[in-house]
């Protein structure tokens, strides 16, 4: 039987080089071998309290045209908007009534966001109640979304596991209480290229150190150019070395082997300087991100296409939810 695979996005912004190897090529390749539900995650948006409506509004439809342009088929997977089933907010209530707090007051994720926002400043129980429900609930919104299409694997990076701990939990904890409806999901664990900012940090949104997917080439060639290399490297005389030079993670995924060799080699006798090195790169990058961008205009000239994709995905993803809370209803007496 083929499995079933759920994961989302939050619509909260433009996508850039890190989701697109963090998560989206992942995405694509998955389509091939699994029943897929991809979606919006628009409610899980609202959780922070710092994205307006208009944000949510326009980084939905640019999010799917981002999706659809590196590759993702609705007729291979089910694209949807959380939003446009309301069975993930019934099924994420009913699950709140038999998930003790404790559960989500433990889970690190949630305090470490909570921290990064400024909600709370430690890990001090009486700190932790200072957390929007929302926030420290959103675990079990993410196990409605990911049990209502009884997914058998969540796909993840490392960090996440605890999150598909707590829907494994919760699965367990129903399913004991009612009738076994639910998998135990298991967190299909990605390896994750890294993929630093310009400035050599985590590439975020945020922190205003990302490559956007849908820029200008010029942008994205000025960006890469002044992207943050090996410190040692601060005079063109002076050798490097390209595991320590945060530019080189972007060779690694771009470069061929023997690109990769001939500037490795001349960083570390500095025989050719940063800029040239970068070059090398950055020319790929480009060339890559230009077929990325062909689809993508293909798309932002057929919107309606793009919003029938929601609208049917919508109508997929319905038909699936409702036949669990069929189940679900009749378990749990409403
Ligand atoms: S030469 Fe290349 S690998 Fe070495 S520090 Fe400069 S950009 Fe990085």
């Amino acid at each position: 039987m083929t499995e079933t695979i759920v994961s989302g996005f939050r619509p909260t912004g433009k996508l850039h080089l890190g989701h697109l190897h963090g998560t989206l090529t992942n995405w694509v390749r998955l389509q091939e071998s699994y029943r897929c539900f991809f979606f919006v995650a628009d409610w899980h948006a609202l959780t922070t309290g710092n994205v307006t409506a208009a944000t949510i509004r326009e980084s939905t439809e640019e999010m799917v045209i981002d999706w659809l342009s590196v590759g993702l088929d609705p007729a291979k997977s089910v694209i949807f908007r959380q939003s446009d089933v309301k069975e993930h907010a019934e099924l994420h209530l009913i699950f709140s009534m038999i998930t003790p707090t404790p559960w989500l007051i433990r889970n690190p994720t949630v305090k470490e966001q909570a921290r990064e926002l400024g909600f709370i400043q430690s890990d001090d129980e009486a700190e932790v109640t200072k957390i929007n429900y929302g926030l420290l609930g959103y675990p079990v919104l993410q196990t409605a979304d990911i049990l209502m299409y009884k997914a058998q694997r969540v796909p993840v990076g490392v960090d996440q596991v605890p999150h598909i701990e707590i829907s494994r939990e919760i699965a367990r904890r129903f399913n004991n209480m009612y009738r076994e409806i639910f998998p135990e999901p298991q967190p299909l664990l990605t390896e994750i290229p890294k993929i630093p900012g310009i400035d050599g940090r985590k590439m975020s949104k945020s922190y205003g150190n990302a490559v956007i997917l849908s820029e200008p080439p010029a942008d994205v060639d000025a960006k890469l150019s002044r992207m943050a290399t090996d410190p040692r490297r601060a005079r063109r005389r002076d050798p490097g070395e390209p595991a320590d030079c945060p530019a080189f993670n972007l060779h690694r995924l771009y470069c061929t082997a023997e690109e990769i060799e001939f500037v490795s080699k001349g960083c570390r006798t500095a025989d050719i300087g940063c800029l040239d090195c970068k070059k090398v790169m950055i020319r790929h990058v480009l060339e890559d991100l230009e077929k990325f961008r062909e689809k993508r205009l293909y798309w932002e000239q057929h919107r309606d296409e793009v919003r029938d994709v929601l609208v049917e995905g919508g109508h997929k993803a319905r038909a699936a939810a409702v036949e669990t809370m069929i189940e679900v209803r009749d378990v749990v007496g409403v």
